[in-house]
């Protein structure tokens, strides 16, 4: 049997601090390492720049502004979107209940529907569910492809004017599989419905632009992106913006307050009450520099190898079973027979290869490929194919102990 190999391997793993020579860190669709230059916003945010934004009249709070500013306009660029439907979050957990109950709390009534996939994470089923109950709106599911992808063509033949919003994973967190979120948008605007794509595993991992897939709400976690936590996206069309309430009420993201009425600022700034994390928008606006300077085509290429060389290897062990399409992107999952996926996670981590096992909160999921839980290898830059060899004979080994 060949086995694939990455043709240039992107060898960074030198720009990440916390990954020590010999760590085969495989679990980035959790959250990503990250790299020095991020650390180093991050220091020099805190250690050398700091002060608040938008209300100071010193120059420093004034400097803060524009860098704050920036890293909008940074997120926009890199989605290409416009900089005022740029909304800072805490990451996509908060921008689907944003969603949830900002756009569809207006919007949704009874009767109405939302479709949501077999695959999604439970922060794109349980807001939406907390949505539909307010008002008494249903759920559809789609359902999976024989090769674990949303299927488009079942979608197409249940979509119905009752449905207002579609709601889908760009990339599945467990299965790594694509959606063509163009045609997705496509079909949910066929109907009249508006369609939210959850990028949070799809940004580190292919170019996205959210012009040409012309979905309606695109959100993302900065953890995932080489950034830090605390920090993600909302990307929403203007006019969606524009007609949508406040989320939560305070400081900044008011025009003017009296107690007889308080009128709202514009978005983005409607949607960013309170001091936003200042900090972490410059470590993202550092992490999409450094995911632009390597490419997001080259970072999709050296993934796909990875995932092509691993899938290879493991189809060769007989107990193993792959889930997910031959050509996920950037992340594997797998059960060996007979062995629950947290023993081979600790069996693993003894040969130095940490990867994640569980349900991977999509418990509706687990329950359609009918198990417990999956075993998990998910890549990044850092990875090579000396990562891959060490999760397969680690696996090797998993087989032995358990005959
Ligand atoms: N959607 C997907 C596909 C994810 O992988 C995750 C994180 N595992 C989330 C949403 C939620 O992201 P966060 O926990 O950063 O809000």
């Amino acid at each position: 049997m060949t086995v694939l190999t990455t043709a240039r391997p992107l060898d960074v793993v030198a720009d990440f601090p916390a990954i020590p020579e010999g760590w085969a860190y495989l679990d980035t669709a959790a959250t990503a390492q990250k790299p020095r230059l991020v650390i180093d916003a991050i220091t020099r945010g805190y250690g050398e720049t700091y002060a608040t934004v938008h209300r100071g009249v010193y120059q420093r709070s004034a400097d803060m502004t524009l860098a704050y500013e920036a890293a909008r306009r940074a997120v926009a660029r890199f989605i290409n979107g416009a900089e005022n439907e740029v909304v800072f979050v805490r990451g996509a957990t908060e921008a689907i209940n944003l969603v949830a109950q900002c756009w569809a709390g207006m919007q949704l009534k009874a009767g109405d529907r939302i479709l949501l996939s077999a695959l999604e994470h439970h922060s794109n089923i349980v807001p939406w569910q907390m949505a539909a109950e307010r008002v008494g709106a249903a759920i559809d599911v789609v359902p999976l492809t024989a090769d674990h992808r949303i299927d488009l063509d079942a979608m197409a033949a249940m979509l119905r004017p009752e449905h207002k919003l579609v709601a889908l994973g760009h990339v599945s967190n467990v299965l790594g599989s694509v959606l063509d979120a163009k045609r997705a948008a496509a079909l949910a605007h066929e109907v009249g419905a508006k369609i939210l794509i959850d990028g949070c595993q799809a940004v580190p991992r292919l170019p996205v632009d959210v012009a040409d897939l012309d979905c309606d709400f695109y959100v993302f976690s900065g953890h995932k992106l080489y950034g830090p936590t605390g920090i993600g996206v909302l990307w929403a069309k203007a006019d969606l913006l524009d007609a949508m309430p406040p989320y939560q009420g305070g400081g900044s993201m008011i025009d003017r307050v009296t107690f007889a009425k308080t009128t709202y600022a514009p978005p983005p700034t409607r949607f960013e009450a309170g001091t936003p994390h200042i900090v972490g928008a410059l470590g993202l606006h550092a992490a999409i520099d450094y995911v632009e300077a390597i490419g997001l085509d080259r970072i999709h290429a050296h993934e796909t190898a990875l995932v092509a060389r691993t899938r290879e290897a493991l189809a060769g062990i007989n107990s193993v079973r792959l889930f997910g399409p031959e050509d996920s992107a950037g992340i594997v999952s797998f059960a060996i027979q007979g062995v629950h996926p947290h023993d081979i996670g600790t069996i693993l981590d003894e040969a130095k290869v940490a990867i994640r096992a569980g349900h991977h909160c999509a418990q509706p999921l687990m329950e359609l490929l009918g198990v417990e839980a999956t075993a998990r290898a998910s890549f990044g830059v850092y990875n090579g194919p000396q990562d891959v060899d060490a999760l397969v004979k680690g696996i090797e080994r998993v087989t032995r102990i358990f005959g």
